[in-house]
């Protein structure tokens, strides 16, 4: 099966790259040469943005399209950043700037009240535009007092890991190596329930 990936993030498409070509995936990737057409994240939820996306790559493409909406929401600031995770900073993908912000409006909360989660929405839209799967996958931390580790992307360097029986635990994402993370992110396991429901289309 191919699919075209409707994402521009080198380090989100290797991640789902790694996941899904050993289940005889084929993930293809928009270019310079041929970009798509620009999508305006406006939905409330992580799925609705990546059911939006999706569908408009497939119907742009003619082919099957996955989509990823994913982000942080912490607990003590109502779910913030959530949809907005990319821009918290005001510039789309800065991620210094995104998680210089997030450790300032942080900086009274304890550690005991600084839980968070990261959510993966995944869609996936057949060629003709429609909808064929929705999975989302979520992973339980911590927002750390300050940056660690230097693997990965986003907000990874301040998301310890806290979810109780798992080796990663105690272990910011940034911190574990692209396999030790997939184990456990949200992306990772929003991969694995997709995979998993992919065997139902297979045509
Ligand atoms: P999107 O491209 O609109 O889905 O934005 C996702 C944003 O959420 C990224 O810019 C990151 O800031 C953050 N994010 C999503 N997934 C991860 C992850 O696995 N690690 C770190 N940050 C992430």
């Amino acid at each position: 099966m191919k699919l075209l990936l409707a994402s521009g993030n080198a380090k989100k498409r290797a991640e789902i790259e790694a996941l899904l070509t050993p289940l005889d995936i084929e993930v293809l990737a928009a270019n310079a040469r041929s970009p798509l057409p620009e999508v305006i994240e406006d939905q409330p939820t992580f799925a609705g943005n990546a059911a939006k996306k999706a569908q408009s790559a497939a119907l742009f493409a003619r082919s099957w399209a996955l989509a990823d909406d994913s982000g942080l929401e912490v607990d003590c600031l109502g779910g913030a950043p959530g949809v907005l995770s990319a821009r918290f900073g005001g510039i789309h993908g800065d991620d210094a700037r995104n998680n210089a912000l997030l450790l300032e409006r942080l900086r009274q909360v304890p550690t005991g009240q600084r839980g968070a989660r990261f959510v993966c929405a995944l869609a996936l839209a057949r060629p003709d535009g429609s909808l064929a799967l929705a999975v989302q996958g979520l992973a339980r931390g911590t927002i750390a007092h300050a940056p660690r580790g230097t693997n990965d992307f986003g907000y990874d360097p301040l998301f310890e890991f806290d979810e109780p029986g798992f080796a990663q635990a105690g272990k910011t994402f940034a911190e574990l190596s692209r396999e030790a993370k997939a184990e456990v992110s949200h992306r990772g396991r929003a991969l694995r329930a997709l995979a998993q429901q992919l065997q139902s289309l297979r045509v």
